[in-house]
This record gives structure tokens, C-alpha cells and sequence, in this order.
């Protein structure tokens, strides 16, 4: 597998990013190559070409989200995708209101942008979450006022894997007449998820977190029932409906197409593969005393386990265990921080149990004689 060719160690942080599909560099290398035309380019053959590849990926993520075509931009990835989504709700709707909720356990993407725009004058509220990582439906339905103009709540969480209830929360929302917003990072290619059932008005996803090339995402917006209207973060061109301007990424517009087909028809067969890699670590490691599992174990992506090693120092197990297989604490953006998690605290594990957490995230290229030396390292390092 690509691991092996690299001679790196194993790679079970999958929730951080993917290996890309064989399959999606196929896909992508006619057009870092020959196939290099500008999409925008109507006067000629190269741009034709281009912009029927672009078309054709464009099919390919709305059909896996069950979207309409034209519902989709695309972007280089959540960040800007959710940079466009809460920024321009907030530019096009704050006459009507001034207040966002959000969750305190969603991603620093979510966060700090509802952060900027407190400082433009949005309030803010961060909905709590319980022991299980899931939010309140009645604090949400309560918290919501004539003035709410968004609720952003994430579909599944990076750290813990935790779904939360997105079909109610759009029922409570859309009752309030407000606009819900939903970071699918990491459920989209994981997940059956349609957005017309879920009834979400606005999602991103991006192509790195399920075997698609870094740099690339999307974002869904609802054109009807109701359409959501959003002003622009750049200006120029005029690409994607005016809605982000800048010469499209034809590469990786393909190669995120690609991925999205293929999740379609092989996403439910990867979740029973993770789900049993996953079952094996967390059955075998039982035995290893105060050993616990955060968030719900009912409400989970299939893929993700964080598990708390209470006592021990999460830094220190990962130093040990880095020559052999690649684990982390949690989100790449900030795991570089020297800061306990903000997912798990608002979770109400202690300080301690936070440091003590370590996120195991499997992907379709894990086997499991790769799981077993996991185990078995964990068990000689623990036992
Ligand atoms: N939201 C969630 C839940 C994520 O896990 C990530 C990536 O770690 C992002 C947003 C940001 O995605 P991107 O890397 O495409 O900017």
C-alpha cells in the first residue's frame, strides 16, 4: 500500500487526512498535463474540455449529497467553504438579525469565524454539549430568537466521531425560520448523507478526508424551500455563480468529482471494514485498566475511536509508539498547540483526561495485520 512504499510507519490517523484513491490520480493527471485549458476559456477546445471535466465532478459531488447541480461551488477546501458560508449569511442577512449559534465542539474553522464576526457585532451563542458529545435539542430551541440568523452545528466531530441529530436540528431550526449551516468535513464519503432529507440549507465538504486530493472542497447551498442567499468573499472573475471568483482548480476539481463516485458506490462497504478494524482496538484494549472511550459510542462515525488513557500522558504514548504507527490527540489544525482539547473539555472531561486522550481514525487502506501490531505495541508499551 502507499504507506509501505513511503516506508513510513502505519497510518491510523485517517479523521487528519487520506491517502489519495489510486484511482482519483488517474482521474487527475490528464489535466496536470496535456489537458491544462482554462474552464472560463468559452472560445476554444482547451477551455471546452476543461469545463466539461469541471461539469462532470460538479454531477458527481451533488449526486452524492443528493443535491442539485447548480447547489454546489466549489472551493479549496471546509476552511474557505465555511469562511463563505457563515461570513456571507452574515453579510446578506444581518439587517434581519444579528445572532449565531453555534457549538462549542465544532471545528476552529466554525469558531473563529463566528469569532471575527463578534467583533463586527454578531452575537453568539455556543450551545454545550453532555458526557456524550451530543447538543441539547431544547437548549437549541431555546436559544433560538427573532434575530437568529444561522445555526452552525457540525455532522460529526473530528476529535470524537460523535453525529449529532441533524434531522431535528434542521426541523427545530427551519420552525424558527432561521438558516442551518453544516460542517460535513468529516461525514461526507464516510457517511450516507442526503442533503434534502437532512434538510440542511448550507454544507461543506472537502476532498483530503476521503481520499481526494488536498485543496479542494465544496460548498452546498440551497436553492429553494428556502433559497439561502450569500455575498461573496472574492471578488473577481465572476466564477462559480459569482460566489468565488479565481480560476478553478481543474486537477483537483476532477479528482474530488472522482472521489465523490467512488464514495458513492463503496462507502458503505468501507464503513463495515473500518468499523471492524475499530471494533478489534477498542475489544482488545478493554483490558488495559481505565481504559474509557469518549463521546458516544451509539452516535459515531465507524472509523474514529478516542480513547482516554487515564493516568498516562497522551504526548508521551504517542512519542512511543510514532516509530510503529501515526496516531494524534485529536485535530491537525491544532494539535501543534500546547493546549488540552477544547472538544474534549467541553465534554467535561478534566484537564488530566484531556492530555490523557488519543484519537485513532481508520481508513479504507488500514488492515487488520496493521491493527494487530497496533495493538500489540500499545499492549507492550501499557501492560
Ligand atoms: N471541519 C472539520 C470538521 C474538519 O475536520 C476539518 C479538517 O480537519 C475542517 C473543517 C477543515 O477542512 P479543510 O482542511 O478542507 O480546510
Amino acid at each position: 500500500m502507499q504507506n509501505k512504499q513511503m516506508d513510513l510507519p502505519i497510518y491510523i490517523d485517517n479523521n487528519a487526512t487520506t491517502p489519495l484513491d489510486e484511482r482519483v490520480l488517474a482521474t487527475m493527471l490528464p489535466f496536470l498535463k496535456g489537458t491544462f485549458g482554462n474552464a472560463a476559456s468559452n472560445t476554444h477546445q482547451h477551455g471546452w474540455v476543461a469545463k466539461q471535466a469541471v461539469d462532470t465532478a460538479r454531477k458527481q459531488v451533488a449526486h452524492l449529497i443528493g443535491a442539485e447541480e447548480s447547489e454546489i461551488i466549489f472551493t479549496s477546501g471546509s476552511t474557505e467553504a465555511i469562511n463563505i458560508a457563515i461570513k456571507g449569511v452574515w453579510d446578506v442577512y444581518k439587517n434581519k438579525g444579528n445572532h449565531i449559534i453555534t457549538v462549542k465542539t465544532e471545528h476552529k474553522a466554525v469558531i473563529d469565524t463566528c469569532e471575527y464576526l463578534q467583533q463586527k457585532g454578531a452575537e453568539i451563542t455556543y450551545l454545550d454539549v453532555d458526557a456524550a458529545g451530543l447538543i441539547d435539542l431544547q437548549q437549541l430551541e431555546n436559544a433560538i430568537i427573532d434575530k437568529t440568523i444561522l445555526v452552525a452545528v457540525m455532522y460529526a466531530n473530528n476529535e470524537t466521531g460523535v453525529i449529532q441529530p441533524i434531522e431535528e436540528i434542521s426541523e427545530i431550526v427551519h420552525a424558527k425560520k432561521s438558516i442551518f449551516f453544516c460542517d460535513a468535513t468529516q461525514a461526507v464519503g464516510k457517511t450516507m448523507l442526503d442533503v434534502s432529507e437532512s434538510g440542511i440549507d448550507l454544507m461543506c465538504l472537502s476532498g483530503h478526508k476521503f481520499y481526494g486530493p488536498k485543496g479542494v472542497g465544496a460548498l452546498y447551498i440551497r436553492r429553494k424551500n428556502p433559497r439561502v442567499t450569500l455575498s461573496p468573499l472574492f471578488h473577481g472573475g465572476g466564477h462559480e455563480r459569482g460566489l468565488r471568483s479565481g480560476t478553478l482548480n481543474v486537477p483537483g476539481i476532477v479528482g474530488l468529482g472522482k472521489a465523490c463516485e467512488i464514495a458513492a458506490v463503496e462507502q458503505w462497504d468501507n464503513n463495515v471494514h473500518v468499523s471492524k478494524l475499530r471494533g478489534y482496538l477498542e475489544h482488545q484494549l478493554l483490558d488495559i485498566p481505565s481504559l474509557r472511550i469518549n463521546g458516544s459510542t451509539k452516535h459515531r462515525l465507524y472509523n474514529t475511536s478516542s480513547l482516554c488513557f487515564s493516568g498516562q500522558s497522551s504526548a508521551k504514548l504517542i512519542g512511543e509508539w510514532n516509530p510503529y504507527f501515526s496516531v494524534s490527540t485529536g485535530s491537525a489544525c491544532s494539535s501543534a498547540l500546547a493546549k488540552p482539547s477544547y472538544v474534549l473539555e467541553a465534554m467535561g472531561l478534566s484537564e488530566e483526561d484531556c492530555y490523557a486522550s488519543i484519537r485513532f481514525s481508520f481508513g479504507k487502506y488500514n488492515t487488520q495485520e496493521e491493527v494487530e501490531k497496533a495493538v500489540d505495541v500499545i499492549k507492550k508499551t501499557l501492560l
